[in-house]
């Protein structure tokens, strides 16, 4: 493939702006080099307002006045673009998103509904970037769907795919605890969270125990053929805003030393570090040598929240190893997540200029 140079911004539309990953998708947006928010749309509670009126906006940056003047739009396809980020609701997103591609729109979605569609990529840019090759077995013409993974299982797999590439892995268990915003908003209750930690996210455990294998998995004859990989995982809810941390233990294929894991995080680099891609973490995986590091309070914006922290590495008396990752859930694991995909499908090609 090619790379391309963006001379013209391209025209973008959010999906779902008014909620807790589209407000994030518009903050992450609102000054992309390659990137211009055209039209934000949401359900019929939300369509006809202007948009500062419609969201409850709780980022920390102030919204950018030009969006709050903006009338939110029905989530139907005659937008004035061509691209749309999808932040919607997964009770509704999986038709929604189905009706923009026939109609030739490239959905960047995040929601769960098309992930593990076998001609849909779920993408992390630095780990299966070769996955968006099926993009053309997909049957909508000119449009398109790809999709990146569940906010808990991308720490997950960026954490494991350098110790996948230099010692192989056969077994993987893992701890959630998970930020609020993970919820979407108003999300848990106060008085279910506070002072309390929710052993039950629900769908969330099949996702961290099956979509890692669609993204492990290898690209050949216009199929993705899953990864053996196994793995169990525990979620939990805890009163932190964001940033998910996940106690990690893995079983290695090959035996690695305590400082090749290391070095193995530390010094991984990728196709969007390669490309130079707008929002790429410059370091993808950043280890930390201090006992009770990383924290989400501490870590989670490290590289503008798209870096994964890890941490705590020691022998594992079970598996072989155990450790602690931490990822930015709106940003890493959502909205800049999906950005980081439609900057590499940019400068494949794959998204032409307006
Ligand atoms: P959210 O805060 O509940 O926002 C949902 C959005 O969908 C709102 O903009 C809402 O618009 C819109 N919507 C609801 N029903 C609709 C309809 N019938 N037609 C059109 N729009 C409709 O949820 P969220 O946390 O942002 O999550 C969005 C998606 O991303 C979900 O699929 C979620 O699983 C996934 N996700 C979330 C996170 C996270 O950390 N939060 C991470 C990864 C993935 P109104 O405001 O007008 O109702």
């Amino acid at each position: 493939m090619n790379t391309v140079t963006v001379n013209k911004k391209i025209p973008v539309g959010i999906l779902g702006a008014t909620g807790s990953v589209g407000q994030k998708f518009v903050e992450l947006l609102s000054d992309h080099p390659w990137f211009e928010i055209k039209a934000l749309a949401a359900s019929s509670k939300s369509s006809g307002k202007r948009y500062g009126n419609a969201v409850h906006w709780f980022q920390s940056s102030p919204l950018p006045p030009q969006f709050g003047q903006l009338r939110v739009v029905p989530c139907e396809p005659d937008l004035p673009c061509k691209v749309v980020f999808s932040g919607l609701d997964s009770k509704v997103a999986g038709g929604i998103e189905t009706e923009f591609a026939k109609a030739g729109y490239g959905v960047i979605s995040n929601s769960k509904n098309h992930r593990m569609d076998p001609d849909v990529p779920l993408l992390v840019p630095e780990i299966n970037h070769d996955h968006l090759k099926i993009v053309k077995h997909q049957t909508f013409g000119e449009g398109f769907i790809v999709t990146n993974p569940n906010c808990s299982t991308v720490g997950m797999v960026m954490a494991l795919k350098p110790l996948l590439d230099q010692f192989g892995l056969e077994a993987v268990n893992a701890v959630t605890m998970q930020a609020i915003s993970g919820a979407g908003y108003p999300g848990v209750s106060s008085l279910d969270i506070m002072d309390n930690v929710i052993p039950y996210i629900a769908g969330e455990e099949t996702k961290m125990e099956t979509e890692p294998l669609k993204i492990f998995g290898s690209f050949s004859d216009g199929k993705i053929k899953h990864s053996k990989l196994t793995i169990s995982a525990h979620c939990n809810r805890v009163a932190v805003t964001n940033g998910h941390l996940e106690s990690i233990s893995v079983k290695l294929k090959k035996t690695g030393s305590v400082n090749e894991m290391k070095a193995a995080w530390n010094e991984f680099r990728s196709e969007p570090q390669r490309l130079d891609l707008p929002l790429a973490p410059r370091q993808p995986t950043r280890y930390f040598d201090e006992d009770n590091f990383p924290q989400p309070k501490i870590h989670r914006n490290i590289d503008r929240g798209m870096a994964v922290s890890v941490g705590r590495l020691r022998p594992c008396p079970v598996l072989d190893y155990k450790f602690t990752v931490l990822s930015h859930n709106t940003i890493r694991g959502a909205a800049g997540g999906a950005i980081l995909n439609a900057e590499l499908m940019v400068k494949k090609g794959l998204i032409p200029e307006a």
